[in-house]
Order: structure tokens, then sequence, then C-alpha cells
């Protein structure tokens, strides 16, 4: 799960990471008024999505004036931010933040995550942050210094100096630098989060050392221990057929393909999709219906994969385990009924009440093609969606 910037600082500043002081607002009359209320002279006008990138996409602006303030924030909300990685059709923007400006100095990278290789928690930092962060790690990964760290003990001051000498930090900003690095893995443990960057990390000219941007992502799996965390949730950022599916508790990722995938079991969703793509096609999506899947999920989960026009025949891979053949090719009958469906449909069951379900489907007078191993409804799905 991920939050906005404004969120992550919110976060940051209650583990004692020094942050701009900045207003949350959702119109143009609210970001003049946060402006005046913040003081100053120069405010940024930051536009608030579930992606990084803003900076270059046009989301960030520096306003010297409350006129600009005003301007920057009309032209910012409601617009369709285009950055790399939202895709090419853009994020609506509906949250700003306006924040008082800062005095950078140098703009560095901070970051800690899981990193899987390792099995441990890694702490990134380096002298390149700022706005071409990937292409540094691309092209130049020798300027990112790392830190792996034991959970048992945690950071350590030095691993910490380590860091804040490896990314070349000031150096009479080195202990506020360890300070803000202790307090980022801290807070990184404690959200139970799987990344936590500060891109960048700055230095005023006194000094201080600031996070002026703020980047989340969270454990799904630990989000029941996570309240504040959940509050944060912005389902407007994310994808709606994935969200509607979470409400049936059905796992659902979109993807790119044209051949929708019904399947039960994780493992087995994934060896679906690699079977449509070794018979020379794309899924359309991963979506594994658990264990206990009942006609109304099936039938929901028809819905939702139909909601894709990309989708031009449906592969459902059924083994009836403690999920049995039956009830399911019932709710694929129901399903394919009442979404009056058009498009060829492949089903291949196996297991408990196999026989039983194989008549369902026959009885149904639906035209579904039945299959007996993967490979043979892999080709079938793929004739028929050419
Ligand atoms: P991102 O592009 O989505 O990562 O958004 P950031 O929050 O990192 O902002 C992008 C860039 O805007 C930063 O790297 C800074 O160069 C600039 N920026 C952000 N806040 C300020 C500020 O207070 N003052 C100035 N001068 N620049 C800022
Ligand atoms: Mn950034």
């Amino acid at each position: 799960m991920k939050i906005h910037e404004y969120q992550g600082k919110q976060l940051l500043k209650k583990f004692g990471v020094t942050v701009p002081r900045g207003i949350h607002c959702t119109t143009v009359e609210d970001a003049v008024k946060a402006a005046e209320t913040l003081g100053g002279k120069v405010w940024v006008v930051k536009a608030q999505i579930h992606a990084g990138g803003r900076g270059k996409g046009g989301g960030v602006k520096v306003a010297t004036s409350l006129e600009k303030v005003r301007e920057y924030a009309g032209q910012i909300l409601g617009m369709q931010l285009i950055t790399h990685q939202t895709g090419p059709e853009g994020q609506k923007v509906r949250h700003l933040l306006i924040e008082e400006g800062a005095d950078i100095q140098h703009e560095y990278y901070v970051a800690a995550l899981t990193d899987r290789a390792t099995q441990s928690v890694a702490m990134m930092a380096s002298y390149e942050g700022g706005m071409d962060i990937e292409e540094v790690a691309h092209k130049t990964p020798e300027k990112i210094v790392k830190v792996f760290i034991n959970p048992l003990i945690g950071l350590t001051d030095e691993q910490a100096l380590t860091l804040a000498k490896g990314m070349g930090m000031l150096e009479s900003s080195i202990p506020a630098c360890i300070d803000t690095l202790k307090k980022l893995y801290t807070c990184y443990m404690e959200t139970d989060a799987s990344l936590a960057e500060i891109n960048p990390l700055i230095h005023e000219g006194d000094g201080t050392v600031k996070a002026i941007d703020a980047k989340f992502n969270f454990d799904s799996n630990a989000l029941y221990r996570q309240e504040e965390i959940v509050a944060m949730r912005d389902l407007d950022e994310e994808d709606a057929d994935e969200v509607e599916a979470s409400k049936f508790d059905l796992a659902y990722i979109s993807l790119d393909g044209n051949i929708g995938c019904l399947v039960n079991g994780a493992g087995l969703a994934m060896a679906t999709m690699d079977t449509i793509k070794l018979f020379g096609a794309e899924p359309a999506n991963f979506l594994d219906v658990g264990g206990g899947a009942t006609t109304e999920k099936v039938t929901e989960a028809f819905k939702i994969m139909l909601k894709n026009t990309k989708v031009k025949g449906i592969l459902v891979n059924i083994f009836g385990g403690i999920m049995k053949c039956d009830t399911i090719a019932a709710g694929v009958v129901a399903a394919a009924k009442e979404t009056k469906l058009s498009v060829p449909l492949v089903v291949r069951m196996k297991g408990t009440n196999e026989d039983m379900g194989k008549q369902i489907l026959k009885d149904s007078g639906l035209p579904i093609i039945s299959a007996d191993s993967m490979a043979e409804a892999a080709t079938k799905i793929v004739a028929a969606v050419k």
C-alpha cells in the first residue's frame, strides 16, 4: 500500500525527522489560504499522487507570491499528471501540498527498503539525490552506498556514519544526518514499511538536514496491525478494478494482455499465466479466487475481468481440492449467464467432483470449451482469441 507525500511527511515528523512546514489542501482557495498561514516569501506547490517523478512532469512548482501560488495550484489541481511512474494516461491530481520554501544547498538521496537478495533491511544513500536518481542507480551504481542491517541490533552508529560519509554529507551536518538516518530506520520498522525513501534529503544554509520528499510503500500483510497507516489509504489512487476485487476478497492484478484468467490458488494462477505466455498470448490479469469461492464470488470475478475491454477470451483453470469442481462449474455457468458472456470461455478443471462439474458445464447449453490438460486449455484459448 502506498500513501501521499504529505502523509509520509506526517509520519517522518512523528518519528522526529525534520520536514518543511506544510498544509494539505484540495482547492485553489485553500491553497492560497495555506500559503498565507505558512507566511514567508517562497512556497512550493506540490501535486500529491501515488507516483514519483512529479517534478519533471510539472507537478512541483516554486511560487514567490500568493498570486503565483493561486496560479500554480489552479494549473496543477485536476491536471492529468504524467510521470515515468504513472503510465501514458497519467494520474488525476486531487490533492495538493503547500509548503514553505526550503533553502536547498544540496540534494541527497536516502532510503530504507527490504532487500530480497540479502533477506535484510538495506539502507542506501547517495550524493546524487534529486530528480535523476533512477539514472544514477542504472549508470553509476557505485555512487550509491549501502548497508545491510541486522534486525536484532538495528542501524548501528558505525553504519549510519558510513552512510553519512558515503553520501558526502556536509561535514558539520553529519551528526544531524546520522540522527535522521536512525529515525528513518525506526519509522520504517515501526510502520511495517517495505520502502521509506527521502529524495531529496537536503542540507540548508544553516546546516539543517531536512526531508523534502517522502515516499512510502507498506507491506499489505502487516496492515492488520497498522491502523494509522490504513487510515491514510487513498482508493482514488489505486486501480479501480483491484479495489473492487478486494471487496470480494479476490486477489486481482490488472495486466496488459487479452486473456482473462480465473484460477484458484496463487501458484496455479502463476503457472496458468506462464502457460498462456508459452503458447504465444498474454494474460489480461492475475486472479486468484481463493479456496472458498462461492457462485457470487465467481460472478464478481467474471464481472471484474469483463470490465476490461481488452479481454477477448477467458480461461478458467481450477483444481478442486477443498473447493469442489461442481461448485465452481455452477458458479461459472451462473456468471456466464448473468454477464451475458460474449467472449470464448475455456474451462479446465481437475480434482474433487470433476465429472459432476463437467456435466454441469455440458448441460448448461452454453458454448463453453472444455479442456483436460493445461497445455490443451492454453492452446484452445489462444486459438479462440486469434
Ligand atoms: P518528485 O519529482 O515526485 O520526486 O518530487 P519532489 O518532492 O522530490 O520534488 C522535485 C524537486 O522539486 C526536488 O528535487 C527539488 O529540486 C524541487 N523542490 C522541492 N521542494 C522545494 C523547495 O522547497 N524549494 C526549492 N527551491 N525546490 C524544491
Ligand atoms: Mn522526490
